[in-house]
Parts: C-alpha cells; sequence; structure tokens
C-alpha cells in the first residue's frame, strides 16, 4: 500500500521546505498520540507549544514533522504551522473521491458519526474513514481530513462549534455531499442568546455543501423551518428525519423490544424495517438521520441495518452494563460524558421506558449553559417527573435549583461530588433496578461508573 503522506506531497500540499524525505502512515499533532510511522505536526496552542515536543514525537516513532521551527529530525519547513494543518486536510480531501458526509447538532453527533461509519463501513472491500473521539474543531476537523486514506469510499466528519461562524470554517474544509444537523438544542450555549441563534450557526454546516448535495433536517425540531431555511440555496435534496407524521425519512411505526428497538422506516423510494441496539427515541432520531445519509451517500441499507443492529453504547455516551448486586443484577446506563437539557431529557425518558423494578437516577450538573443554567437544572424536574423516577441522586451544587424543584414530588437526595453519591447508591440499589448515571464529564461520574463496574 502506497504511504498516506509522503514529504514531497506534503511539501506540496501546505507550500513548504522538506528537510529530509520520509513516508508517513498516520498524523497527530498531540505528541502523546503519535505512533511509528506518524507525521507529528508541532502546532502553537495558547498555552503549549508542539516545537517542545519534537523529540519526544521521534523518540515515539514519528517519522516525519511539520515544523516553523529548527528541527533535528526529516520534517516540513512552514511559516505557520496551523495553516499547514488546514491545509494538509484541504489537499487531502481534494485528492478522495468518495462521499463526504458531515455531522453537526447540539446532542448525538458522536453516536451518530460513529453508527453512519459502521454502516457504511459493513460492506465488505470498502474503506471508510472517519474522525475519532470527538475531533470536532479548528484542529480536530482539519486532522481527521489530513488522516483520511486516499482511496477511502466514504469520510464520515464530525463537527462541532462554540460560537457563530465556526461551521462556516470547517465545512468549507470537509465540503460534504451529504450534511446532517441531528438536533438543535441548548449545549455549550453560553455564547448564544437563544436556540435560534444555535440553529442559525449550525446550518452553517450546509454552506459547504457540494453541487448536488443532500441537507438531513430533524424533522422533529421546532427549528425545522429554520434548517430547512438555511439548507435551500445549498442542497439539491432536502430530507427531513423524525417519528412526526410529515417526516420525508419518518418511523412509520417503532417496537420496542429488550433488546433494541424495532423500526419500520419510509424513506424516499423505499421502506427499510431494522432493529436499533440501543434503547430510546433519540436513537430512533439518529438512526433516521443514518439510513438517510447512507441512502444519500450510495451506500446500502440494508447492510445500513444490520450495523444498527449491532450498535453497543459507547462508554459515558450510553453504554448499558449489568452489574451484581446483593443477591441479583442491576442495570446500568453509563451517560457520564456529557450532559444538556436535551439529552437529559431523552436519557430520563429512556429510563421511564425501562422494564425495572425501580428507577435510580444520578444526576450530575450540565456545563457550559450559560446565565440560564438555574433555570435550565430546575427544568430536569419534568422530564423526572414524566419518566417516574423512583429516586434521584443529585450530584454536586449545580444540582441544588433541581432539589429545591423537585420539593417533596420524587423522593432524592443531594450529594456534594462523585464518592458520596456512591455511598448513597451502594447503599440504596436493589437487584432488578435500572441505574441512568448522567453529568457533565467535568462533575466526574465516571469515577462512580468504574467503581461501580468494577465490582468495588
Ligand atoms: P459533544 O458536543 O460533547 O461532542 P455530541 O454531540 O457528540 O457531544 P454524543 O456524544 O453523540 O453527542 O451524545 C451525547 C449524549 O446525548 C448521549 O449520551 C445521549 O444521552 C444524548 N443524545 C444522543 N443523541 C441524541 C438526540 N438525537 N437527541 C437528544 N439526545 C441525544
Ligand atoms: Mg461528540
Amino acid at each position: 500500500m502506497s504511504a498516506l503522506w509522503t514529504s514531497e506531497r506534503i511539501a506540496t500540499a501546505v507550500g513548504g521546505e522538506a528537510h529530509g524525505a520520509f513516508e508517513a502512515n498516520g498524523v497527530a499533532f498531540d505528541s502523546r498520540e503519535v505512533g511509528p510511522g506518524d507525521l507529528f505536526i508541532a502546532l502553537k496552542g495558547e498555552t503549549t507549544d508542539g516545537h517542545r515536543f519534537l523529540d519526544g514525537a521521534f523518540e515515539r516513532g514519528a517519522a516525519g514533522a511539520i515544523a516553523s521551527a529548527d528541527c533535528a529530525h526529516p520534517h516540513v519547513r512552514v511559516a505557520d504551522t496551523t495553516e499547514a494543518l488546514n491545509a494538509l486536510g484541504r489537499a487531502s480531501r481534494a485528492r478522495m473521491s468518495g462521499k463526504v458526509i458531515g455531522v453537526t447538532g447540539s446532542v448525538g453527533k458522536t453516536g451518530t458519526k460513529e453508527a453512519l461509519h459502521a454502516a457504511l463501513a459493513r460492506k465488505p472491500g470498502r474503506i471508510a474513514h472517519r474522525s475519532v473521539k470527538s475531533y470536532n474543531n479548528h484542529t480536530g476537523v482539519p486532522l481527521s481530513l489530513a488522516r483520511m486514506p486516499m482511496a477511502s469510499d466514504f469520510g464520515v466528519f464530525e463537527m462541532g462549534m462554540n460560537h457563530a461562524g465556526e461551521l462556516a470554517a470547517l465545512t468549507q474544509l470537509v465540503r460534504p455531499h451529504v450534511a446532517i444537523v441531528t438536533a438543535i438544542a441548548p449545549a455549550h450555549s453560553e455564547f448564544f442568546p437563544n436556540e435560534e441563534a444555535i440553529a442559525d450557526a449550525k446550518g452553517e454546516i450546509f454552506a459547504g455543501l457540494e453541487p448536488g448535495g443532500t441537507a438531513l433536517v430533524p424533522y422533529d425540531s421546532p427549528h425545522r423551518d429554520r434548517l430547512i431555511a438555511a439548507a435551500e440555496p445549498h442542497a439539491e435534496t432536502i430530507w427531513t428525519f423524525g417519528l412526526g407524521e410529515g417526516a420525508i425519512i419518518r418511523a412509520r411505526e417503532v417496537v420496542r423490544e429488550l433488546t433494541g428497538t424495532i423500526v419500520t422506516a419510509e424513506l424516499p423510494g423505499a421502506e427499510l424495517t431494522f432493529t436499533i441496539g440501543l434503547p430510546g427515541d433519540h436513537w430512533v432520531s439518529n438512526a433516521l438521520a443514518v439510513i438517510g445519509a447512507v441512502e444519500a451517500a450510495g451506500g446500502d441499507l440494508a447492510l445500513a441495518g444490520l450495523a444498527l443492529a449491532e450498535m453497543a453504547g459507547l462508554p459515558g455516551r450510553g453504554e448499558r452494563t449489568m452489574i451484581r448486586v446483593d443477591g441479583g443484577e442491576a442495570l446500568l446506563v453509563d451517560e457520564s460524558y456529557n450532559a444538556n437539557p436535551a439529552s437529559m431529557a431523552a436519557t430520563l425518558k429512556t429510563l421511564g421506558e425501562e422494564t425495572a423494578d425501580r428507577r435510580i437516577a444520578v444526576l450530575g450538573g450540565m456545563r457550559e449553559l450559560g446565565d440560564k443554567s438555574e433555570q435550565y437544572h430546575a427544568d430536569i424536574k419534568g422530564p423526572i417527573e414524566a419518566a417516574g423516577v423512583d429516586l434521584c441522586i443529585l450530584v454536586g451544587e449545580e444540582m441544588a435549583p433541581l432539589a429545591d424543584a423537585l420539593g417533596s414530588g420524587t423522593e432524592f437526595v443531594h450529594v456534594p461530588g462523585p464518592s458520596e453519591a456512591l455511598d448513597v447508591l451502594s447503599d440504596r440499589i436493589r437487584p432488578g433496578d435500572a441505574v441512568l448515571v448522567k453529568g457533565s464529564n467535568a462533575i466526574g461520574l465516571a469515577r462512580l461508573v468504574e467503581a461501580l463496574t468494577s465490582g468495588k
């Protein structure tokens, strides 16, 4: 197989000068991620300068570097390494002749991206590339592009933003044939005055669509029309997806089983029945976006259905584990990686649908919500009551407004941190319970999940 990048092709792509010849098969700008044979890009960040880690990167086996300062190892010298990263991403995109799909939204980007990748990669012989983790910003997106094998049939890229204008720039790099907005909700919303502004910023993704491209818009969103208006000047095809009657890609029938959700979906010119390995309406919606994108990108729908059935939750994002408790087992749903009002509501609703003796919700704060944060926390009361939660363990001071709101309606305990929450949960949990653990990553609920799943 030919190399992902040669020093010569890098030099041409970024307008730099090669010092020493090398071939690289991976790309990284975090020296801790560098593996043998990789290209290391020495970025200058606000707090650190990647050039300090050049030697470390080569100790880890880097084949070459992109640098803007003296370097004793094979490298391509440029004036600005951040610009070089963008140029490399752009060059990688330009030389790829497969179909590219961009995924944005306030929630569900990573989950949808992973499911879509699995669906497209299911066909033997197809090369499907994707961004790893949540590498979705001004450095993560060009990095993910630069890592894409030239012969890829499909590229799936997560695209995120904290400010208006960011997606407008990212989508010009990605130039998707298919662009998905998963959902609009208050998330990372401290820099936006309202949800309409968030919808407008997410809608920027459509401006980068390739000619003849397809926009996928969440039908059940109150901001549907805004998103459609954003897509209209750029998309040849606009498909709405969702559970509502009028959606173009629509779940006509949804049957909840213990092993997953069976969905019969209608899409233009086709009907597909498939199982989703993960529960919840939010996953039905994400899955409809996935099959819409597979259809638009020329993938195989039946194989996509198989991939959706095989889906399991990612750690921190819906992973489901049976844990041992005195004399039996309880279900643990690990949602410790992130939380915002939309994902709180979606996962609490799903908790309410679990077949379980009792439902316990261990809930930590939602970060980055700006000045409406207290209200958003208090508002979780609605989904908690609708789901019939038997016991809430509220973790951290951000949960004080929710504790006040809950009053005497739902039983709750309010504790300062994850270790106290673990004590309460260990004391109260019984066989047959279903436990949802959810909060922003910074709250540290992952520690509680780890303690529970390692049997401590
Ligand atoms: P980030 O901005 O942190 O990268 P993300 O958009 O990639 O987040 P995911 O990591 O895919 O989001 O999902 C986060 C959580 O959101 C999931 O664990 C789940 O609880 C919830 N979720 C996923 N899809 C949806 C959806 N369509 N609507 C509401 N909630 C969702
Ligand atoms: Mg993500």
